[in-house]
This record gives C-alpha cells, sequence and structure tokens, in this order.
C-alpha cells in the first residue's frame, strides 16, 4: 500500500518530469551515442571562436586582470575569510556583474564561450572572485529571466543587476537537496491575486546575504488534473530589502572562504504577482533549465583552476632533484604529471566544445552540460590530489606559510579545499549521473515503461504499445550489430589517434546494445541499479571526452601541423580512457553489486557498531545539543523499499 510519503515521493517524480525540457533543434551528440549513433558531425570540425568574439574576450581578459592584480589578494582572502568589497566594486565597474546580460539591458552580452573563458581566466586566480560573479549570472536571477522572463521584468531587473547589484538562486533548503521537488517554502497567493507571501528557509544561497535581488522557488497551492493533485513549484524574483527578508545564518566552509552564503529566511515577504517568472507552477523547469546550462559555469572556473597549475607543475616537477634526478623523471611522478597534463586537455576539449553547443539557439545541452560538470570536477580533484603528492610537504603546506619562509607558494592546498564543493552544488556528481542515465534510457523508456508500468488515463492499449516497440526495435536493435561506419574526414591525426576514433563509433554501438540488453533483463527495477547504470553513464561520458579531445587535436593540428604537442595529450588521454572504458564494461558483466547494499544497509542498521566501540565519537560535550537541529530520522514504514 502506498504510504504518504511513497505518494509525495511520486508525485515529486512526476512534477521532475514534467519539468524536464523536450523540444530541441540540434540533436545532442550523447544522446545520440547512446542509442548507438555517432554523430562525429556534430563536433568535427571542432567549433572555431569567431575572431571578432575573441578580440572581446581577450581584451576582458586583460583589463579584469589588472582589476585582479590590484584587489584580490587570494591569500588574504582565504586566511581572513573576508572579500574586499573594494574588489566587488571594481568587478562591478568593469561590468562584470553583467557579463552574461545583452547589450540592451545594459550589460555585455558574451558569448558562452567568453563567458568561459572569463571564469576559466578569473578560477585559475581566485575561485571565491568566480563564486561570486558565477553565482550572480550562472543561476542567480539573469539567467532564468533571459530564458522566461516578460519584458517588463528584464526592463526593470537586468540593468539593476548588470550595474552590480548583486543575484543569488534559492532553491536548496535544510530538508531538501538534490531532491527540490519536495521543497517546504510556501507562496500564498492572495485573495485577489495580486501577491503572494513567501514563508520558509533557503540554505546555503551563495551570494545570498550579500544579495540585492535573488530567484526563490516555492510551493504554490497545487493543481489538480483528472482528480489529482500535482504539486506546483513557482519561481519568483524577490528584493532582499523588502520586509520579512532575513539572513538567518552566514556559512563557512572548509574552502571558498571569500564566499558570502548563508540560511535566508522568509517570514510573510509579500511578493507582487507579476514577480513570478515564467508561469505559476513552472519552477522545477526554471530551476532545472537554469542549471542547465549554468553549471557550465563550474567546469570552466576548475577547467581553469587546473589550466593555472601547469606551469608549477611542470616547474617542481624539473626543479626537485631526489635520488640524483628530478622528481618528474621518476617513473611513478612521471606518470603522474603527465596525467595532469592530458586531463587539463580534455578538460578544455570539452568545455569549450560544450560552450560552443550551448552558443547555438535551442540546442540540447543537457548531457553534454551535466558530462562536462560531472567529469571536470571529478577529474579536477584526482588531479589536484595528484598534483599535490607530486609536491610532497609543499603541497600540503599553505601558500602563504610556503611564501613566509621564502618558499614558492604553491596553492594546491588552497585549491583543493576550494574546489572539492565542484562536485557537490549545482547538482552533484551522483545527481549528474541520474541525470545522464535518464536521458541515456530515453528512447527505451519512453516506448518500454508505458507497457510495463502502465500509467492510470493511458490511452494506447497495451497490445498498441507493445506493437510499436517491435516496429522500433525490429529495425533498430539488428543496427546495433552492424559495422561502424569509421569514414572519418580527419587530415591531421596519427595512427594512434585514427584508432581511437574508431574505438569511438564501434564502442557507441556496443554501450547502446549492452544498455538495452540490460534494460530488457532488469526492467523497471533498473531505476535502483544506480552501479550499473553508473557505469554505462562513466562510459558514455568517456566516449564523449575521446571525440571532444580528438576534435580539439584535429583543430589545433589544422592550424599548426609543425606542432605534434596536441596529438600526444590526445592519445595518452584516450589511452587512459579506454582502459577506464574496457574496465566499465567488465563491471557490466560481472560485479558485487548487491554486496554494497547489503554492507551498507547493516552498517545504516548498526550492525558494524562494535567495530568502533573503542573510539571516542569526536563532538565535545558542550555540542552534543546538535541533534535538535540534524536531520530527524524517518519512519522505515514511510521510506520507499528498493525491490529485491
Ligand atoms: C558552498 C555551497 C554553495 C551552494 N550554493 C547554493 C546556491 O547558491 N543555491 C542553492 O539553492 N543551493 C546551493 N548549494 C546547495 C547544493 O546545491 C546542495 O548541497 C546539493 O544540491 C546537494 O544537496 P545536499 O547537500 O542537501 O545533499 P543531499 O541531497 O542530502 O545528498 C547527500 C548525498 O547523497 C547523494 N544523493 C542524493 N540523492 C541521491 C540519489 N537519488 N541517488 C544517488 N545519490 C544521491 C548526493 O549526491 C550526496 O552525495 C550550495 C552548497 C554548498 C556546499
Amino acid at each position: 500500500m502506498a504510504t504518504e510519503d511513497t505518494k509525495a515521493k511520486d508525485a515529486a517524480m512526476a512534477l521532475a518530469e514534467e519539468a524536464r525540457e523536450t523540444e530541441w533543434k540540434f540533436p545532442s551528440f550523447t544522446a545520440e551515442m547512446f542509442r548507438g549513433n555517432f554523430r562525429w558531425d556534430l563536433m568535427h570540425p571542432y567549433p572555431e571562436q569567431d575572431p571578432e568574439d575573441k578580440k572581446i574576450g581577450d581584451e576582458l581578459i586583460a583589463r579584469t586582470k589588472e582589476i585582479l592584480e590590484q584587489y584580490v589578494d587570494p591569500f588574504e582572502i582565504d586566511a581572513t575569510g573576508e572579500y574586499p568589497k573594494e574588489a566587488l566594486e571594481k568587478l562591478a565597474e568593469l561590468g562584470l556583474f553583467g557579463m552574461k546580460i545583452s547589450k540592451e539591458y545594459g550589460g555585455m552580452g558574451l558569448s558562452q564561450i567568453n563567458y568561459a573563458r572569463m571564469l576559466s581566466f578569473i578560477g585559475s586566480y581566485c575561485q571565491s572572485t568566480v563564486t561570486w560573479l558565477s553565482a550572480h549570472q550562472s543561476i542567480g536571477v539573469p539567467q532564468p529571466l533571459k530564458d522566461f522572463g516578460t519584458e517588463e521584468q528584464k526592463k526593470k531587473y537586468l540593468p539593476r543587476l548588470a550595474k552590480g547589484e548583486i543575484s543569488a538562486f534559492a532553491l536548496t533548503e535544510p530538508d531538501v537537496g538534490s531532491d527540490p521537488a519536495k521543497m517546504s517554502t510556501t507562496a500564498t497567493p492572495s485573495a485577489d491575486g495580486t501577491y503572494y507571501l513567501l514563508n520558509g528557509d533557503k540554505l546555503w544561497t551563495t551570494n545570498g546575504p550579500d544579495s540585492d535581488i535573488i530567484v526563490v522557488m516555492a510551493k504554490t497551492p497545487p493543481k489538480i488534473k483528472n482528480g489529482k493533485e500535482i504539486p506546483q513549484i513557482t519561481a519568483f524574483i524577490v528584493e532582499t530589502n523588502w520586509p520579512g527578508v532575513e539572513v538567518a545564518h552566514r556559512c563557512k566552509f572548509m574552502g571558498l572562504k571569500g564566499l558570502s552564503n548563508g540560511m535566508l529566511r522568509f517570514n510573510n515577504v509579500k511578493v507582487p504577482a507579476e514577480n513570478v517568472i515564467g508561469k505559476p507552477g513552472m519552477g522545477l523547469k526554471i530551476a532545472l533549465t537554469t542549471l542547465n546550462t549554468g553549471r557550465l559555469g563550474v567546469p570552466a572556473a576548475g577547467g581553469g583552476g587546473c589550466k593555472g597549475f601547469l606551469d608549477d607543475c611542470a616547474w617542481w616537477a624539473k626543479n626537485r632533484v631526489q635520488w640524483g634526478r628530478p622528481v618528474g623523471e621518476h617513473q611513478a611522478i612521471s606518470k603522474k604529471i603527465a596525467n595532469f597534463a592530458a586531463d587539463t586537455f580534455a578538460m578544455q576539449a570539452m568545455v569549450f566544445l560544450t560552450c560552443s553547443f550551448a552558443d547555438r539557439k535551442n540546442a540540447d545541452i543537457r548531457l553534454e552540460a551535466a558530462a562536462a560538470k560531472y567529469f571536470c570536477t571529478e577529474k579536477t580533484w584526482t588531479a589536484l590530489d595528484d598534483l599535490l603528492q607530486v609536491m610532497g610537504g609543499r603541497g600540503y603546506e599553505t601558500a602563504i606559510s610556503l611564501y613566509n619562509r621564502g618558499d614558492r607558494p604553491f596553492r594546491v592546498e588552497r585549491a583543493m579545499r576550494d574546489m572539492r564543493v565542484g562536485r557537490i552544488f549545482e547538482g552533484s556528481s551522483e545527481v549528474m549521473h541520474l541525470i545522464m542515465a535518464r536521458e541515456a534510457m530515453d528512447t527505451h523508456f519512453k516506448l518500454i515503461m508505458p507497457i510495463i508500468m502502465p500509467q492510470k488515463g493511458q490511452k494506447e492499449s497495451k497490445f498498441k504499445l507493445i506493437m510499436n516497440a517491435a516496429k522500433f526495435y525490429i529495425s533498430w536493435y539488428p543496427k546495433t550489430w552492424m559495422p561502424a561506419n569509421t569514414n572519418f574526414n580527419v587530415k591531421h591525426l596519427n595512427a594512434a589517434n585514427r584508432d581511437h576514433l574508431v574505438f569511438c563509433a564501434k564502442t557507441c554501438k556496443r554501450l547502446a546494445r549492452r544498455l538495452f540488453h540490460t534494460m530488457a533483463k532488469y526492467q523497471a527495477k533498473l531505476e535502483y541499479e544506480q552501479i550499473l547504470l553508473g557505469n554505462f553513464v562513466e562510459i558514455g561520458t568517456h566516449l564523449f571526452v575521446m571525440a571532444a579531445s580528438l576534435a580539439f587535436a584535429e583543430h589545433l593540428l589544422a592550424k599548426n601541423p609543425n606542432d605534434q604537442t596536441p596529438q600526444e595529450l590526445a592519445d595518452l588521454f584516450c589511452k587512459n580512457a579506454r582502459q577506464h572504458i574496457d574496465a566499465q564494461f567488465r563491471a557490466v558483466k560481472k560485479n558485487h553489486n548487491y554486496l554494497y547494499r547489503k554492507v551498507a544497509k547493516n552498517l545504516m542498521d548498526g550492525k558494524y557498531a562494535w567495530l568502533a566501540n573503542d573510539i571516542y565519537d569526536g563532538v565535545p560535550p558542550k555540542y552534543r545539543d546538535y541533534a535538535k537541529n540534524a536531520p530527524k530520522p524517518h519512519k522505515v514504514e514511510d521510506m520507499q523499499e528498493a525491490p529485491k
């Protein structure tokens, strides 16, 4: 019998499903790949930035550098936890709070490529600065207004935001993070429909405590459709100087010490009805659409962060001599630094390709943006960890301490603290996996789910649905066994890199086939096989990055055939990726995934308490009253049970 909690979960799932975008002019490379089609034509020739556009980016980067050097001291920000007000003013004077706002509303109207270049440049210098700017316009009010706002809203708010009034995006709450559909902040419409009363808490709102104009997602009264209650979430523009908006707490984190972030409390805040973005009920769609492009800022900033370390990495590996050799010549270290370079190249290839996709109107970049966010933040973390290891004790020491004792101030310790959150915010890595898995299964999902899990009120008969599915699979499935088209129009790649391209095309078909077999085996239970789905997502992501790296290498070689270094980086990345892909296929075939579930459940049930009965639990006595604020244990009978 469905409990209240499972009903709520189904409603939340239905809402999230309804909020997915479905209409696109340009298909997604990655979605096509999951169907077995290797669409090299979608990424080759690798897009070249328009020279005029590039000039705009180059000039802005040069002017930004001057401001950063003069007003932003990342070492001091990290030590004091204070972000200088003057720096914000100077960044605003330069127009950097309007990078994504179009010129007609007083902004710079940068292309996504130039925006990514800016984030990447600033990110290589100071991650706190880049987060202020990115939260403001990658996800703050400018982005949803651009996509969904009315002309009046744009005219009223965008010029103010472009000038430097600060924005933020308030979705997360103490009880909802990855699953925002179940939020509890409410917006109750007035009887005459002219305003809403906003009530609730929003947690971890970046820029929130110092913001002026923010976007808030809140629950509005449910709609009734076919006798069923459909929950509604609506997006509002809220000015933080309105009565009832309060900063309940300023949050501090392991890194990003210069961030302004907090818990915002809304207490009967009167929001005019004209401040609804889009239509009532569109809030979740607006939030998810905003995040689709918005989250591209994270890999751009992170990729820039990694590029910023290439020089440190090369210098150290060459100049630090131990056991009679530069440490970079010891093979264990050469592997790490070589991978650092190849991964940085791959990140650049992927991010700039995806940004150029985003610059096309109505292109489906959901999968690519999720893959870029996932891949780059994960790779950044492992790459920085390797780099720290390469630098030994100096990697662990703070930059300022190194400097004060007369050493080169490596920033890798701070970078690890600053950049770790990339795997969590704007959709965690696990949620990126879910998004990609959902989209990867889309074709099968649409054909098969109505047969195995018919919805109430479904119009078509089961027989008709089976016939439709059979018609599709009779022509599609045999194609996944046919040889892949490997006639690529590439002139510059060497034999090794061409071979990688052939591997991509063939593996696409293998991926589509195996995905289909797995779907047929697990049917509706596949949703719960996250590790298996994760293996497929890993394969898809790595094929995408391989292809992007090869297209990027081909592009660079065409421009400068005498420089073979892009080939080497692409080759190393692809060789590593192929090993990784092979391991994923093996894990699909033979694994012990059942054991993770069993051991995890036993752990949660306290069955391994004996393992830790001789330690101190870590919380000193005076802090033990924390339990009153922590998540409350859920009743087991209210939880959704995973199938056996
Ligand atoms: C520094 C910082 C800045 C932030 N800025 C903002 C902001 O500006 N605006 C805003 O609205 N939010 C912001 N957030 C919130 C951020 O987006 C959330 O932290 C994130 O969405 C994850 O939610 P959570 O932390 O509640 O984790 P939870 O949702 O509680 O998840 C805990 C763990 O479980 C995993 N998990 C959850 N569900 C699933 C599932 N179905 N399958 C598999 N794994 C799952 C998660 O990946 C995570 O590893 C910020 C957070 C931080 C730390």
